[in-house]
């Protein structure tokens, strides 16, 4: 398949180009003015905007436009409604209005609120988010044109994961150049936090899948014994890229250029059937929802091939999960990254004062750092024994860790450390400058040259939390340091002192060594680092007098938007386990209980017809595995009994927050002493009776 890239680069995308192109030059400068400086546009040039969009959309095919939402759930959401007015003389006219496009009202009464709208009114409003650009989607439904909207409520509160993004992206705008001015730099209009989402994912065969109702109701297995084979060759990371795969991988890019979505690097990764896709990196807003887009393009192209794409964070046990690797900075726009140390880091005075914001709101706010990447599925990953570890920490990497503690230790004047040359010993291969950084892959929150890379989000999340949180906290650091540092007689000598100041008090959450060590887990204790286990021990960090200071001071979110929040994450997460313990039970009771007590009565069969005709064979084989596929019945029989009777006690439970715990506490035990025994069997019982796919099939079968 050739593709001309550039030809078809954004052709799904109503862009500024487009709007330049077909927009009378007035109202293409409102736009642009509204976009740049925010404000609003005027009725008839929203109807001006909305009937070249109409008329753009309608050449590439669309017949309807839906406002294209970030409700709570996580995902995105849309209602479509065609173009078409009421029919006069059975004719009719394609229409969108100014109104259409700026204002929706969706019922929202089932989206999740998290008890916000049941104590003000249920209207719901959706807005346009005129930052981000209208697109169309190709789709089986039709062309649609789809309008990125806000979500919010009829009092004003955010039901939506946007409205907070651009709350926290003016905070951290606006204090960034507060701190920029103290260097003279009065010439930046905007600074804006950018983001490139690594997004990891697996493929599995359409039909195998289909044969999983855990996969099917829950994206994952949950059940499966290890195959012979896993990941310990480490064949598969970086490997060839199969055929079928690679098939998927060409067709996602395409539509993914499509759409604006300057999708780059694609690999294989640790697992069989792993993989990922990084996008080059764009300022925030359009990163979420071009991330978004990401995972739904990913589950629609996958169908084409007769494959599914797993984007939950485990799919299987044993071996590697999903991440998104969430590369932020911050820039200017007169091009400048605050995150550039440069060449001399050591004398960098505006990057080390960035630097100690980033430590002291990394350290202060730790816990809801790690809380904004809290999914249920990355329950599997955080905190057990897999990438990253539940605590949080700052790698840094050899050459700055050691500037920072050459400022704790107050030295006179510090020095560099320098990274020289790689030689290969191979004469023909050029001398590599070396970076000054070798790679942390154990840390949570790693510096990489001009980034942090913050490496906790679960694959199958929207990156709209986490990085609402790393604007925020990184905002208020600022405008403490600005409230400060405005007021010296000394600027110099102030910002000096302020540095070293936060750099003492905040070197705890440095960490350079191995964060999967157990020796972390005891040190972080020491250090007093929080250590926030699971999701249910993270939620309460949402509503601490701490967290309502901070974003109630960029308005960010209010204290009941905060409380509506953590109780969705309770929620969610009681859900999703009540989802996984029902089909637990369906599957041990309709599949695997059968098929064993078919497997059984074939072996007593045997034990007896072979006993018939041959009075003295042997028949242990069948006698030992008999009794050993019994008691493994017996075994499934009464831990599914058990998780019967903990599930419907815990499932009664009326309080959100009690209910999750009760959730952790006792359904998870029940479910994994029930995928025990079937696990087992599994590698007893004949591959012809057993009734599901197994992780060999899967993993290995793509
Ligand atoms: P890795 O080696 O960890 O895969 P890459 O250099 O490939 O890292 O970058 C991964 C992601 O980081 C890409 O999406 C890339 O566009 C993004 N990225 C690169 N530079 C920046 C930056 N300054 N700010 C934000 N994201 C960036
Ligand atoms: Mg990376």
């Amino acid at each position: 398949m050739s593709v001309n890239i550039s030809e078809i680069f954004g052709t799904n995308v109503f862009s500024m180009a487009v709007m330049k192109e077909r927009l009378p030059k007035k109202v293409f400068k409102e736009v642009e003015d509204v976009m740049e400086n925010g404000g609003n546009i005027s009725m008839t040039t929203a109807d001006e905007v909305a009937n070249a969009m109409k008329d753009w959309a309608v050449e590439k095919g669309a017949t309807h436009y839906t406002h294209w939402f970030q409700p709570l759930t996580g995902v995105t959401a849309e209602k479509h409604d065609s173009f078409i007015t009421a029919p006069e003389d059975s004719k009719t006219l394609l229409q969108l209005t100014g109104k259409q496009l700026i204002m929706g009202e969706p019922d929202a009464s089932s989206f999740p609120s998290g008890g916000l709208r049941a104590t003000h009114y249920a209207r719901g409003y959706t807005a346009w988010d005129i930052t981000s650009p209208a697109f169309v989607k190709e789709m089986s439904a039709g062309t649609i044109l789809c309008i990125p909207t806000i979500f919010v409520s009829y009092t004003g509160e955010a039901l939506d994961k946007k409205t907070p993004l651009l709350r926290s992206m003016e905070a951290i705008d606006e204090q960034a150049r507060r701190i920029l001015k103290l260097f003279g730099k009065t010439d930046v209009k905007k600074v804006t936090p950018s983001v490139g989402p690594e997004q990891e994912y697996f493929l599995v065969d359409r039909e195998k899948y289909l044969k999983r109702r855990d996969m099917i109701y829950t994206g994952r297995t949950l059940f499966g014994a290890p195959a012979p084979k896993g990941q310990e060759l480490d064949d598969q990371y970086f490997g060839v890229i199969r055929e079928r795969v690679g098939a998927f991988m060409a067709d996602l890019n395409k539509e993914l250029w499509k759409l604006g979505i300057p999708a780059t690097t694609q690999h294989n990764e640790v697992a069989p059937a792993q993989h990922e896709m990084a996008p080059i990196y764009a300022q925030v807003n359009l990163a979420v929802d071009q991330n978004q887009l990401t995972m739904e393009t990913m589950k629609r192209v996958a169908t084409r091939h007769g494959l599914v794409c797993l984007l939950h964070e485990k799919p299987y046990a044993g071996v590697n999960g999903s991440g998104k690797h969430n590369n932020w900075s911050i820039s200017t726009d007169t091009g400048e990254n605050l995150l550039d140390p440069g060449a001399t880091p050591n004398e960098n005075l505006q990057f080390l004062l960035v630097l100690a914001c980033i430590m002291k709101a990394v350290d202060t706010h730790a816990d809801i750092l790690r809380c904004s990447a809290s999914c249920v599925g990355n329950e599997h990953r955080l905190g057990a024994q897999e990438a990253p570890p539940a605590i949080i920490s700052i790698f840094l990497g050899d050459q700055l860790d050691d500037v920072v503690n050459q400022i704790v230790d107050n030295a006179e004047s510090i020095n560099l450390l320098t990274a020289g040359h790689l030689d290969s010993g191979v004469s023909t291969v050029p001398i590599i400058n070396k970076d000054a950084t070798d790679r942390n892959r154990t840390s949570p929150f790693a510096f990489t040259g001009n980034k942090f890379e913050f490496r906790m989000v679960g694959s199958s999340d929207t990156i709209a939390d986490a990085n609402i949180t790393l604007d925020a906290i990184v905002a208020e650091a600022m405008s403490e340091a600005a409230d400060i540092l405005e007021k010296a007689d000394d600027f110099n000598s102030a910002c000096r002192n302020l540095i070293h100041e936060w750099m003492v008090k905040h070197h705890r959450i440095i960490f350079n060594g191995n964060g999967y060590s157990d020796e972390w887990v005891a040190e972080a204790e020491k250090r007093g680092l929080p250590n926030l286990h699971s999701l249910v021990d993270a939620v309460p960090s949402l509503t601490t007098e701490k967290a309502v200071a901070l974003y109630e001071k960029f308005n960010i979110y209010t204290r009941a938007e905060l409380a509506s929040r953590a109780e969705i994450r309770y929620e969610t997460y009681a859900k999703v386990l009540r989802i996984e313990a029902r089909t637990m039970v369906h599957m041990v009771s309709k599949h695997y209980i059968p098929a064993v007590i078919h497997y059984n009565t074939r072996l007593a069969n045997s034990i007896s017809a072979v006993t018939e005709a041959v009075p003295d064979a042997n028949v242990t084989v069948q006698k030992n595995l008999l009794s050993r596929c019994s008691a493994l019945l017996a075994e499934t029989a009464s831990a599914l009994a058990s998780l019967k009777i903990i599930h419907a006690k815990v499932d009664a439970m009326e309080n959100m927050e009690e209910m999750a715990h009760a959730y952790h506490d006792q359904v998870v035990p029940a479910m994994q002493a029930l995928r025990r025994p079937v696990d087992e069997l599994e590698l007893l019982v004949d591959k012809d009776m057993w009734p599901v796919p197994t992780y060999g099939d899967l993993m290995f079968e793509v």
